[in-house]
C-alpha cells in the first residue's frame, strides 16, 4: 500500500542515493581495457563487466535499490516480480539477502532450467498461463490479495536509479569517457546510465543498442509514443518484451537523454558473442554482446574519446552458447 504512490522521475541525486543503498548487495564491477578487440577495431575500447554481478546481470542493482527502500510492513508482506530471466533472479537474490519473501510469476513457456534457477534462489515460483501477460495478471492478483509489492523490471524510478549506478562507476573509472554503448530493451539501464553520464559529462555520448526485429523501445521512439511489437525469437532474449503502453518513465527519459539508438542483426550478435569469447574469453549472453556487435559491424562510429561497451549479462545456456560458437566462431565454415 505504502509503495503504490508513483515516485517522481529519478535524477542524479537519486542515482547517488541508490549507490549508497545497494552497497553490499550489488558489486562494483571492473572496467577492463579490451586490448585484443581494440587492435581489430582501431579504437580505444573498454568493457564494463556487469556480467560479473551476482546472478550474472546488472539487474541486481535496480532490484537492490527498490527493495532496500521498502518500508518494514512492505518488507514483511513480500515482493512479487514477473520475469523469464534476469529480473526475476535479481529480485529473488536481493530479497533473500534482505530476508524479504519473494514470489516470481512465470508462464508455462519458461524452460525448466530457468524455473529451477529461480527456485534455487529460494523464492516462490508461480507458474501461470502461456505468456508473460498472463503471468502478470496473476502477479497483480497476488499484489491485491497478499499485499505484495510488485517490482517492475524497468519502468520504476528506484529501479532506474539503481541501474544508473553503473554510470557513476564509469565516470569515476574513465573520466575522459567518449561513447557508452548500452544494451536497450525496456530502457531502465539506458535511462539510468544516461542520467548519470549526461548530467555529469554532457559531451559524452550515450548510445542505446538493440536487436533488429522485435525492439519495442526503438519502434516506440520511431513512432513518437509507446507501441507494442510482436515478439520475435532473438539471440538477445533478455532484450525481448514490450515497454508498456502506459509507460511512465523510461520512454521519456530515453527519448530525451540518449544521443542515438542503433540496431544490430542476429548474425552480428552471434559473431560478437563468438568474438568476445575467442579474443577475451568472455561469456556474454546475446543481449550483452550488442555493443560489441555494433562496433564490429560499423553500426556506430567511434570517435571523440574512448568507447565503453556495457556488457550487461552472462546468462546464456551452455547449449545455446556452443551453437553460437559453432555457427559464428573463427572455425565456422562461413
Ligand atoms: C534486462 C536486460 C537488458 C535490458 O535492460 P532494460 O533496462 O530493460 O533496457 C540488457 N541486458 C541484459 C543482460 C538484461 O538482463
Amino acid at each position: 500500500m505504502s509503495d503504490a504512490r508513483p515516485r517522481p522521475e529519478p535524477d542524479l541525486r537519486a542515482v547517488y542515493a541508490a549507490r549508497a543503498r545497494i552497497q553490499g548487495l550489488a558489486r562494483r564491477t571492473p572496467l577492463l581495457r579490451a586490448e585484443a578487440l581494440e587492435r581489430e577495431l582501431g579504437t580505444e575500447l573498454w568493457l564494463k563487466l556487469e556480467s560479473l554481478q551476482p546472478t550474472g546481470a546488472f539487474k541486481v542493482r535496480g532490484a537492490a535499490n527498490a527493495l532496500a527502500r521498502l518500508s518494514a510492513p512492505a518488507r514483511a508482506a513480500g515482493v512479487v516480480a514477473v520475469s523469464t530471466g534476469n529480473h526475476g533472479r535479481a529480485v529473488a537474490y536481493v530479497a533473500r539477502c534482505l530476508g524479504i519473501p519473494a514470489t516470481v510469476c512465470i508462464s508455462r513457456r519458461v524452460p525448466a532450467g530457468k524455473q529451477e534457477a529461480l527456485r534455487a534462489l529460494g523464492c516462490r515460483v508461480v507458474v501461470e498461463g502461456e505468456s508473460q501477460d498472463e503471468a502478470e495478471v496473476r502477479a497483480r492478483a497476488l499484489q491485491a490479495d497478499e499485499g505484495l509489492t510488485l517490482v517492475h523490471p524497468f519502468d520504476d524510478a528506484d529501479v532506474i536509479a539503481g541501474q544508473g549506478t553503473v554510470g557513476l562507476e564509469l565516470l569515476e573509472d574513465l573520466p575522459g569517457l567518449g561513447t557508452v554503448l548500452v544494451p536497450l530493451s525496456g530502457g531502465g539501464l539506458a535511462a539510468g546510465v544516461a542520467l548519470a553520464v549526461k548530467t555529469a559529462a554532457p559531451t559524452a555520448r550515450v548510445v542505446g543498442v538493440t536487436m533488429e526485429r522485435g525492439a519495442a523501445m526503438a519502434e516506440s521512439l520511431a513512432r513518437g509514443r509507446p507501441v507494442p511489437v510482436p515478439e520475435v525469437d532473438s539471440l538477445a532474449d533478455s532484450l525481448q518484451g514490450g515497454i508498456g503502453e502506459g509507460n511512465r518513465y523510461t520512454f521519456a527519459l530515453v527519448r530525451r537523454l540518449l544521443d542515438d539508438v542503433v540496431r544490430v542483426s542476429e548474425d552480428a550478435i552471434g559473431r560478437a558473442m563468438a568474438w568476445g569469447f575467442e579474443r577475451e574469453r568472455l561469456v556474454l549472453e546475446g543481449a550483452a554482446a550488442v555493443g560489441l556487435a555494433a562496433l564490429r559491424e560499423g553500426v556506430v562510429a567511434p570517435g571523440g574519446g574512448p568507447v565503453v561497451a556495457l556488457c550487461s549479462g552472462r546468462n546464456v545456456d551452455p547449449d545455446a552458447f556452443l551453437r553460437v560458437l559453432r555457427a559464428y566462431g573463427a572455425g565456422a565454415g562461413g
